[in-house]
């Protein structure tokens, strides 16, 4: 029986994303620029998903633009920043790389980068308050941890910011990389009050290379790579349109029945950590954690008990696996939770989807018990 359990990495493509990326790619092959009758008909399509997009999310379609990927919607929107006069950007030291990786190109660029401690992987509005000066531009919090499933008080946070900014004569931006977070939390871009967010496809079973970037206010943002101009020249290049077809099918499948896809996760996030606190692990992820991501401490070095679950069929991963350098990647958010050396070491994440049943978890309970007792 081979079980995974690494949907924080990717998720499996749905049968219904891939339907309407064949559909898709068949009935709507034009480029979405073209003017003669088969590219309106297509750029309609694209037009009519992102309003589709837009209703789920709860905005106006007019704030969402596609990209290939949460990366590159983070990338578009720390190089918008490049076009401003530089200040003070402050963000979570538990960030993903595509995020974090930006920084040094700021610094060099003479923006001042500061990071916000994140205490048990929680970034606190007092941490934030104390680092907030008049030269501040940017905040960015991850709304979910990939590494732990920490959920972080984005409305809150972004309030606080929202206060202290009423005594400045600028507007403070703040960022949130969502990926973790869409359809896996009660998440609502109108209540959060956000000036950017990052989401990707791959992670709620949609195709590889397809994202969103959500922009509170569009006209004040400059590309860096508007190129042809599409996507209202925030990004430029052909619009993947059958993947983003998937994607809004794969949205559908996860925002459309959101509440009742997060209790079964609850119940099997549950049984999990039952399960495996009995099997003798230690549960990282605090109680406050997305019920998609457990991240544990398991008595054998991280790749020993990866690999130990891998001969047994069972994919997970030792931290984060969305990096070609996972294991530093980890080890280096982990460090910033306050997660003792030894622990992080023999740290193991085991993430769910939607498609991941009670039964696959208590497959998983069983396995490890087998491999902790030695058989
Ligand atoms: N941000 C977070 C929190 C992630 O988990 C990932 C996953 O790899 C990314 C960003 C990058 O997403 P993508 O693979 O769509 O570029």
């Amino acid at each position: 029986m081979d079980l995974y359990f690494d949907n924080a990495a990717t998720t499996r493509l749905s049968e219904r994303a891939l339907e309407a990326y064949i559909r898709t790619e068949r009935e709507f092959f034009a480029n979405p620029s073209s003017v003669h009758r088969e590219g309106r008909k297509a750029k309609e399509e694209l037009e009519r998903i992102r309003e589709s997009m837009a209703g789920m999310l709860g905005v106006k379609s007019g704030n969402l633009f596609f990209t290939s990927g949460a990366t590159e919607s983070i990338g578009a929107f720390f190089s918008s920043l490049l076009w401003m006069e530089p200040g003070k950007a402050i963000t979570s030291r538990i960030e993903h790389e595509a995020l974090s990786s930006w920084l040094p190109i700021l610094g060099k660029q003479g923006w001042k980068c500061e990071t916000v401690r994140s205490r048990k992987g929680s970034v606190k509005k007092e941490d934030l308050k104390e680092l907030l000066t008049p030269d501040t531009k940017l905040v960015s919090v991850m709304a979910v941890s990939n590494v732990s499933g920490e959920i972080e008080d984005i409305k809150g946070l972004c309030e606080c910011v929202r206060e202290y900014e009423s005594s400045l004569r600028h507007r403070i931006l703040f960022f949130s990389d969502s990926v973790q977070a869409l359809g896996k939390i009660p998440y609502s871009l109108t209540e959060l009050g956000i000036d950017g967010a990052s989401f990707s496809a791959h992670k709620i079973n949609g195709p590889r290379g397809i994202g969103l970037l959500y922009l509170r206010n569009p006209g004040s943002f400059r590309s860096l790579a508007p190129a042809g101009g599409q996507e209202g020249g925030k990004r430029g290049g052909t619009e993947n349109l059958p993947a983003i077809a998937a994607f809004e099918e794969a949205a559908k499948q996860w925002l459309l029945n959101a509440e009742e896809n997060q209790r079964k996760a609850k119940e099997i996030n549950t049984m999990l950590r039952r399960g495996l606190q009995e099997a003798g692990l230690e549960i990282l992820s605090s109680e406050n954690s997305s019920n998609y991501i457990l991240l544990l401490s398991t008595p054998f070095p991280s790749e020993v008990f990866v690999r130990m679950l891998s001969d047994r069929g069972i994919s997970a991963s030792s931290g984060s696996a969305c990096s070609n350098n996972a294991k530093g990647e980890s080890e280096r958010i982990m460090q910033a939770m306050g997660i003792r050396q030894d622990k992080a070491g023999n740290a193991v994440r085991i993430s769910i989807s939607n498609d991941t049943g009670k039964e696959d978890a208590e497959h998983l309970v069983k396995t490890v018990k087998e491999i902790i007792n030695g058989r």
